[in-house]
Parts: C-alpha cells; structure tokens; sequence
C-alpha cells in the first residue's frame, strides 16, 4: 500500500517531514515503504546487516511525536555498525564481536530516539571502520547502487549505499579518515563530518580516538544540518566533546583552493574535470576564490598512518574475548587471548594493530608517533593560516570515483591513497563535507563524482551554508 503513494527517490527529511505534519501519510506507512524498498534492494546491494524486527512499532510510537516543530519525528534512518543502540546487536562488521549487545544507547542515539528518530536496522561497514570500501566487514562487501560491480567505499558504505538506493531517508556514520565523506562521494550523497568533539563519541565503538566524529550521510545539505542540530552538544560521557558556538557573519565567504596539492599524478581525469565545473560554479556566485598553500599538507598520509594504527592498536586491546562478543578457549589465559584475536580479527585489523604496536614500541616511539604528532601540528598550523585569508577550502573529495570490487583488495597503499584528500580534515578537526558534484559515464554507467568543503573548527554554520548554495537548496 504504502510503497504506491510515497515517492522514496524525492523524499528528504524536510519533505517527510512536511508530509507528515499535513497528514500525507503516517510514520508507519513511511517505515514500510522503507523496508519494502529494502526488501527489494539488500540482497543485491547489502547495506543492512539487520533490519530490526521493531520498525512499525518505533513508527507508531514517533506518530505522536509529530508536529511542526519535531523535525525528526517519524523519520527513517539507518545506523552504522559502531554505534550502540541499547539492546541490539552492534559489532564493527567484527566476528570477534559477534553475539555482541549495546548495553546503552551512543548519546547520538539518545537525542534521536528523543526526537522521534525510527530506526531502520544496522548497516554494513569495514570492520572497526578500517578500510574505504567496506570490502574489510566480516559480512561481505557492500555494493555501489550506482553500478553494483563497483563499491560503495567505505568505511561507512554501508551507509552511503541505504540512503544511495532509498534505503533510508539518512544515515549515520562515523569518519577518522574520510569514512562518510569518501563512501558519500562515490554513493552520490551528501557526506558530512562535523568538528571534532562537536557529536559526543560515548557509545561510538573507537578506532582513532583523537580523529574519530560521528557523521551524518543525507540526500542534501538541509538535511545535515538538521541531524546536526539534533545531535551536537558537550556531553558528560565524552570530556573531549564540546558546544559549537553559534557565529553570524554577512560576509561573503572566501573560497581557497590548495592549488599545489591537486596536481598529483594519481588523480583520476573525471575528478579533476568535475573539480574545475565546481570552481567554476562557486565564481558563477559570486564567490571570490584565491589560490593558498599548505606546504605540510602532503604528509598528511603518512602522519595519518602512523597516528591511526596507534590509536587503533590501543583501542582494539579490549577485544580479548573476556569482556565483549566471541570467544576461543585455549589452554590457559594467553592462549585464549592469542586464538581469540587471531580468528576474530580480519586482515586488515591485524594489520593496523601490528603497525601501530610497532609505532609505538620503545626505541622507536620517538621515530614515528611523536614524529607524527610534531608533523600533526605543522598541518594544522598551516590550516590557522589559510583561514586567516579565506573561510572556506574546496578539494576533490576522493582521487577517483568508486573502483571495482575486488580492485584494490590486495594492495593497502593504493587502498590508503583514497583517503589523500580526507584525512586532512581529520587530523586537524576541522568540519568538512562532501557534495555530489556530477558524473563520469563508465561501462554505461553514471559514477557521481564528489568536490569536499571544509572550514575552521566551530564554522559549521557557514560551511553548511556554502555547501546549500552550491547546491542551489537556498539562494
Ligand atoms: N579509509 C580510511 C582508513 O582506512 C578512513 C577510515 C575512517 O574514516 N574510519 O583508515
């Protein structure tokens, strides 16, 4: 019944919203023409690993809820993996989690349960958000809607893709290097990752503590911004959270352009083609744009993957089978831990967790993370500087649109140097956001193409705002 009279593919928040309070439809028929859709689409594309068995009743509940001024009320959304929901299954697409129940709700969660939120299910993702194709979950690959033979990208892949197919009007995320906006890029959606702090961590699984943000990913930048202002906020549970000012200027913003670092071979044509309409849109609005430099930024990378697996080896430590999820008996305490974790963990967790164990080794501690951090502090200097000439910078978000499954899996570095143009923003916690940005036609397919907009740390208000004229959702 429902599925007839709800068109899914121009439904956004605002609208659902809209449609809701005039009494379109209720909340129950919008959850199940989300799960007929669903239905139809998960076997080909896999974005949910669950689809919870309480959608209908969270829809009726919400149906209360609704009113003119609860935007969120009656809205679908699908979550990732990582971020808890009390009393439902939550693993990081880990087998080492497997069986695993949140015992509370994340605090993101909790403002959008009180806001009215329906909750879909829990979608597919790298395992601990290791990985940008989602080809690294326990649970297999997460396809591109766009082109099933390619990926979602990831770390949120699944993500993308729900909301990419009308699976889910929006979606959360989490980003420590480009996981919302890198998969947002390649889906054909909007991928936003907020200051760092500004969305309490408490209840998102950590993989880089000082870079991890939980994201938002929606069909427009109206939509961002309403799930931002649901779930921004300092929180008890996280002393690293923070409130994020609200600043008013009426000034026209200033768009920078880090010339220099857009020149590497490694960029795909269509990227760079897409980029320049983009500036080109920007000047068409009048924007004033002027070239910069950040001289450190092209260690980036390399800073990235040396802080990173750290963090990571540090946070994934609890996995020893005591405490959390699946557990492997050995003939004493470290052979339980050893078996555990050897058949838990995937590759490419294992991996990161050598790397960073050995960064962070004595005798060569020194030598890369406190390397790594020094290094961290010039990018973010160079950062302080630009924005003291300009308000916004404007990069590809990704060096090419999504690759094939299967392309990249067996070599890591051409995997990690999809996250050139992200990762940035992570290490220095400012707010970016990318934004579909055309196409290139492949095989007969239509690949989106996406251009990231970043700003200072707290300047949400005004990146969303760029973002929403470019996109010519406000004039
Ligand atoms: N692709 C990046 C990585 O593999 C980013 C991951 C993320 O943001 N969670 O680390």
């Amino acid at each position: 019944m429902a599925k007839s009279i709800i068109d899914l593919k121009a439904l956004t928040i605002e609208l659902a919203h809209a449609a809701l309070v005039r009494g379109d439809f209720t909340a129950a028929e919008l959850a199940q023409a989300y799960l007929d859709e669903i239905a139809e689409k998960n076997k080909d594309i896999n974005a949910y690993l669950e689809v919870f068995d309480d959608v209908l009743e969270q829809a009726t509940k919400a149906q209360s809820l609704v009113k003119p001024e609860n935007m969120l009320a009656g809205i679908p959304i699908a979550i990732k993996d990582n971020i808890l929901i009390k009393g439902r299954r939550v693993g990081s697409a880990s087998k080492i989690l497997e069986g695993y129940v949140a015992p509370y709700d994340a605090t993101a969660i909790k403002k959008l349960r009180d806001a009215g939120v329906v909750f879909l299910g829990r979608v597919n993702m790298d395992e601990f958000a290791m990985g940008g194709s989602t080809e690294n979950s326990a649970y297999g690959v997460t396809r591109n809607p766009h082109d099933v033979s390619r990926v979602a990208g990831g770390s949120s892949g699944g993500s993308a893709a729900a909301v990419s197919m009308n699976g889910a009007l929006a979606a959360l995320g989490s980003d420590t290097g480009g996981s919302v906006r890198q998969p947002a890029s390649y889906c054909g959606v909007v991928g936003f990752k907020p200051t760092y702090g500004s969305i309490s961590r408490h209840g998102l699984m950590a993989m880089g503590s000082s870079l991890d943000v939980i994201g938002t990913i929606t069909k427009t930048v109206r939509d961002s911004r309403i799930l931002f202002d649901a779930m921004k906020g300092k929180d008890s549970f996280d002393s690293t959270s923070i409130d994020i000012p609200a600043v008013n200027s009426q000034k026209k913003p200033i768009i920078g352009v880090p010339r220099s670092f857009l020149t590497g071979d490694g960029i795909d044509p269509a990227v760079i083609k897409s980029f320049d309409e983009s500036l080109k849109r920007l000047a068409g609005l009048g924007y004033e744009i002027k070239d910069i430099e950040l001289p450190n930024i092209k260690y980036s990378l390399a800073v990235y993957y040396v802080i990173m697996p750290a963090e990571v080896s540090t946070n994934l430590s609890r996995f020893d089978g005591v405490k959390f999820g699946a557990k492997v008996e050995g003939k004493d305490l470290l052979e339980d831990y050893l078996l555990t974790r050897a058949s838990g963990f995937g590759r490419e967790a294992r991996r990161r967790i050598m790397l960073g164990t050995y960064v962070l080794s004595s005798g060569y501690y020194d030598a890369y993370y406190n390397k790594a951090n020094s290094v961290r502090e010039l990018i973010k200097n160079d950062f302080v500087k630009a924005f003291e000439l300009v308000d916004v910078i404007v990069t590809p978000t990704a060096p090419s649109p999504a690759f094939r499954v299967g392309e990249k899996v067996s070599d890591p570095v051409a995997m990690y140097l999809e996250d050139i143009f992200t990762v940035p923003a992570n290490l220095v916690g400012i707010p970016a956001l990318s934004v579909p940005a055309g196409s290139v036609e492949i095989d007969g397919k239509n690949l989106p193409i996406g251009v990231q907009f970043s700003a200072k740390q707290g300047a949400e208000d005004l990146l969303l705002g760029v973002t929403e004229v470019f996109l010519g959702e406000i004039k």
